[in-house]
């Protein structure tokens, strides 16, 4: 049984077990709680690309292989990136055991990657 964690502020503890404010402890309705006080204080929530994530946090090997990969894929230029790279075939490349969104490999080719019954994908 989980235990009963009365947890107040604005901790990194918040986001693993929950909010005091909400009656759901997990760590996504936390989340959430956290991002509706955000908007509410009137801050701006700022969507960064893989490469600024990276650069944001040099010491980071997770953040440089994800833009490394989302660079290899055209970054945003075509869509689904997170496909192109889960479903990447170059198994040659050093990453590709390492390389993000492996669970969505094998899944079915998204519609807006199929053109005339082919794959515009590597
Ligand atoms: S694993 Fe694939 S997507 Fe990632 S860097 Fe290597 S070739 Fe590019």
């Amino acid at each position: 049984m989980r235990a009963n964690l009365d947890i107040q502020g604005d901790t990194p503890s918040d986001i693993k077990t929950g909010s005091a404010d909400s009656g759901d402890q997990s760590p996504l309705a936390a989340a959430r709680q956290k991002l509706r006080e955000q908007h509410a204080s009137g801050q701006k929530t700022v969507r960064r690309t893989p490469i600024e994530k990276s650069r944001a946090k040099p010491g980071s090997l997770r953040l440089a292989i994800n833009a490394m990969c989302w660079q290899c894929q055209g970054e945003d230029a075509d869509p689904c990136v997170e496909w192109r790279i889960g479903n990447c075939k170059i198994d040659g490349c050093a990453l590709h055991p390492q390389r993000p969104y492996q669970r969505l490999q094998g899944k079915p080719t998204p519609k807006s990657l199929v053109s005339g019954g082919e794959e515009k994908g590597r």
